[in-house]
């Protein structure tokens, strides 16, 4: 593994760096698209009585190397899709392709053998990604002595390069009850990397974790985009995290309902998202100003359409 200087402290380069590395990984700049695809991705829940429709039709296009934020209210499927696409659960319909492993063909077996080597998970809980009576290193050593991988001496190096890479290597043997919560989660990212994993998932990593800690965790997830390639998708509550990613999409209901994406430094463009039968979904915000509902008029311009309330019944 080859970690580099530190990037400049600008996102755009940050995102160049990531760019670079991901290529070299991929083997040409041409090779980045698609690493994570959804198409008209389903998920329904059946309990006794019940069917909860979390994921309605996902759609979703991920290249390489980037780092995407997801947001979205408590509920709208968000553990959801990034249980999908580690490999924890099955989709119901629709197509999932990560780094070139179609899901929902994939057996049992399949399944577990991606989930460990092909993904990195980092879980909210932080009590759930360390093992306590290990220290930071031996829990970064632990997957790849159980893939079998390295010896004794490249494991230990090896976690002491990724601690290093995430900003712990001072406390590389400290048990977890001796670090702070911020530690303890860059020390998960560590653990999750471990294997040299193509996509690293984090679900809300920071939802335990104040201002400072959180910052901590953030700076942690684009170092190691930048600096190893690897594509990262990030759950969470903090906005102020939309401002640090190139891109966040938004779901609502089990859907992309927006999208924006952060070109230079400052502007940043909100977009709806189409999905392949032409349906999106306008902002809550659009639509309570202009008071839709039920029906709205669309009018094809030259270069737009327009939306419109439907006029009172009757000349309507
Ligand atoms: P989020 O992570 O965005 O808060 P989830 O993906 O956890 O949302 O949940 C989406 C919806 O699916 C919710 O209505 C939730 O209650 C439901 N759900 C999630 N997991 C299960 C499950 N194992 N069984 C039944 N319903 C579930
Ligand atoms: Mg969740």
């Amino acid at each position: 593994m080859v970690i580099g200087e530190r990037p400049a402290d600008d996102l755009a380069a940050l995102q160049r760096r990531a760019a670079e590395r991901a290529a070299a990984r991929a083997g040409g700049a041409d090779r980045l698209q698609g690493h994570i695809v959804c198409e008209g991705l389903v998920r329904i829940f059946k309990t006794e009585d019940v069917e909860v429709v979390a994921l309605q039709g996902l759609e979703l296009t991920v290249d390489r190397g980037d780092l995407l934020a997801v947001v979205g209210a408590s509920g709208s499927g968000k553990s959801t899709l990034l249980s999908i696409l580690s490999g924890l659960d099955t989709p119901t319909a629709g197509l999932a392709r990560v780094a070139g492993h179609d899901l929902l063909g994939m057996s049992a077996r399949g399944r577990l053998h991606y989930h460990r080597q092909t993904v990195g998970f980092v879980r909210q809980q932080a009590t759930q990604n360390l093992l306590p009576y290990l220290t930071a290193a031996e829990n970064v050593e632990l997957p790849i002595q159980l893939a079998g991988r390295g010896r004794h001496r490249q494991r230990r190096e090896r976690a002491r390069e990724l601690l290093e890479l995430v900003g712990i290597g001072p406390v590389a043997d400290r048990r977890p009850d001796r670090l702070s919560g911020g530690e303890v989660q860059r020390c998960a990212v560590a653990v999750a990397l471990a294997n040299d994993p193509e996509v690293l998932f984090a679900d809300e990593p920071t939802g335990e974790l104040d201002e400072a800690n959180a910052a901590e965790v953030f700076g942690a997830l684009q170092t190691v985009n930048a600096e190893l390639g690897v594509t990262v998708v990030v759950v969470t509550h903090d906005h102020a995290v939309v401002d640090q990613v190139r891109r966040t999409v938004a779901i609502r209901d089990g859907r992309i309902a927006s999208e924006v994406r952060r070109t230079g430094a400052a502007a940043a463009a909100e977009y709806a998202v189409l999905d392949r039968s032409g349906r999106m979904q306008l902002p809550a915000g659009f639509v309570a100003a202009l008071s839709l509902r039920d029906r709205v008029r669309l009018n094809l311009q030259p270069d737009h359409v327009q939306v419109r309330p439907a006029q009172e019944r009757g000349n309507d």
